[in-house]
């Protein structure tokens, strides 16, 4: 159903005919950790995600798994290698 609070004419499934069903009926502002993420939008000068109703919610047990600016990828780490205990594993 379309909005009619903070993202007014936008499509969105927390939308019912009595209102904005998310709670506290109306979508939360961006948190600091979202700053260069995508996904943000102005609506009536203030910045909202533009998928996700509460994002400070999606922050609480680590990284947004929907941001834009943060890389999931690992980073592998170099393990350091003994040479004498390497030699010794080659010989048997
Ligand atoms: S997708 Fe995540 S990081 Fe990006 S604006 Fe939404 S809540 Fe913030």
């Amino acid at each position: 159903m379309l909005c009619t609070t903070v993202r007014n004419n936008v499509e969105c499934p927390f939308m019912t005919k009595k209102g904005c069903s998310y709670e506290g009926n109306v979508c939360k502002t961006i948190v600091p950790q979202c700053e260069g993420c995508a996904r943000i939008h102005e609506y009536s000068e203030k910045f909202y995600c533009q998928i996700l109703p509460d994002p400070m919610a999606k922050w609480k047990t680590g990284n947004c798994n929907m941001a834009t600016h943060v890389s999931s990828i690992k980073v592998e780490t170099k393990q350091k290698i003994n040479p004498i205990k390497a030699s010794k594993r080659s010989k048997g």
